[in-house]
């Protein structure tokens, strides 16, 4: 059993919470005053689903399942009491007290992902989702997402490829320069979103792997600061890095980290990118280094406008942008960010984000040695 998939979809949540809720208020009710014949009524409410719910007791024995259940856990009706992983998930949930997520084979030899949630009077509910069927419209998003962006971009290097010989046959000063210099600008654009989205196609096939080896981290966030020298310099946004020694050492040395170069360099990059673009001018973007004997912390610090509390949450997100009510339009495709967690996650880091606004932002990666 593979443990804790900690990705949620809206419709997701809405379904649990109604269910939850639900379930809760009817089954107290149910097998208090109207006894069993309710309970048939709670039945055909959860056999509408389009998920597999399961209210077990503590002990195992199986209050209601719906037909859904049934059918993803062994193609036929489900068990009447709970036995193996499914029982351990129960009991786990149940001792913590918390709700948890969990992927499992089931007899059935789907794939399913299992929410556990506890609930009062010693029940349980479980919610069962085929995994099998989501793969593959997953994959399907990708291979789609992929090939589009593949079709994009031979068209969009030649568009490019002719404007630019378009604006050297024009003399300077001719107005059509201007209308060029737009198409220029957004065939750039374009391509910048071709691109993240290639790479983000390509980080999320099943087959991707890391090509990992001794690397060199503050060597690669020097590379990346090198890149964006002439953006920052652009904005007159000064860019510096720090070796933070250890705590309570004066060592500051920092040993070399098993990891794929060119996509942590494509992890600064993005944040960095980010730091100058989000910046006033004149601003400050520090990079922080420090190694706790077991991991490197990152911590990638500038003086920009802050993120709004209610947008933290999502800018991780796939094309989620923070909308701009006042001030400069910032050009981004929403892809950045979730290009950097993917990789940071893909190195087994973690990653946050602290944001006052007004103030600045604080990005901190951990990467393991
Ligand atoms: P984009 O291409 O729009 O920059 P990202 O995925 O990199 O996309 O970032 C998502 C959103 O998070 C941005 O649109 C921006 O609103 C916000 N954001 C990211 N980094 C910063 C930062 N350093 N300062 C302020 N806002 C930021």
């Amino acid at each position: 059993m593979d443990d804790l998939i900690v990705y949620f979809g809206l419709p997701d949540l809405i379904v649990l919470t109604l269910v939850v809720i639900l379930a809760a208020e009817l089954i107290g009710w149910a097998l208090g005053r109207r006894g069993r014949k309710s309970l048939r009524w709670v039945a055909e409410l959860l056999d509408g689903l389009a998920h597999g719910a399961v209210i077990v007791r503590q002990d195992g024995h199986v209050v209601l399942a719906n037909s859904e259940a049934g059918q993803l856990w062994h193609g036929a009706t489900f068990p009447k009491r709970l036995r193996g992983p499914l029982a351990d998930l129960v009991k786990g949930a149940q001792d913590n007290d918390s709700h948890s997520v969990h992927s499992l084979a089931a007899p059935s030899r789907l794939r399913l992902q299992v929410r556990v949630t506890p609930l009062p009077s010693g029940l349980a509910l479980l919610v069962l989702e085929d995994l099998t069927a989501r793969q593959r419209q997953d994959a399907f998003y990708r291979n789609f997402v992929s090939n589009v962006s593949h079709e994009l971009k031979t068209p969009l290097t030649v568009i490019q490829g002719h404007v630019s010989t378009l604006g050297d046959s024009l003399s300077d000063g001719d107005p059509r320069q201007t209308s060029l210099h737009v198409l220029s600008q957004e065939a750039t654009r374009l391509t910048q979103l071709v691109d993240n989205l290639l790479v983000l196609s390509r980080l999320e096939m099943p087959d991707f792997s890391l090509d990992r080896r001794p690397v060199n981290l503050e060597a690669v966030i020097e590379d990346a600061i090198l890149q964006l020298s002439d953006a920052a310099e652009a904005r007159n946004v000064s860019l510096g890095l720090h070796r933070v020694p250890r705590q309570g050492s004066q060592d500051s040395h920092l040993p070399r980290i098993m990891a794929d170069r060119a996509r942590l360099k494509q992890v600064f990059i993005n944040l960095l990118d980010n730091a100058i673009k989000y910046n006033r001018q004149g601003g400050e973007v520090l990079v922080r280094l420090r190694d706790d004997g077991a991991r490197v912390l990152v911590q990638v610090t500038d003086t920009g406008e802050g993120i709004p509390e209610q947008d933290l949450p999502h800018i991780f997100e796939k094309l989620y942008r923070v909308e701009r009510r006042q001030g400069r339009p910032v050009e981004g495709s929403g892809l950045g960010l979730s290009i950097v967690r993917r990789i940071v996650e893909q190195h087994q880091g973690s990653l946050s984000v602290e944001s006052r606004l007004g103030e600045g932002t604080t990005f901190t990666i951990n990467l393991p040695h």
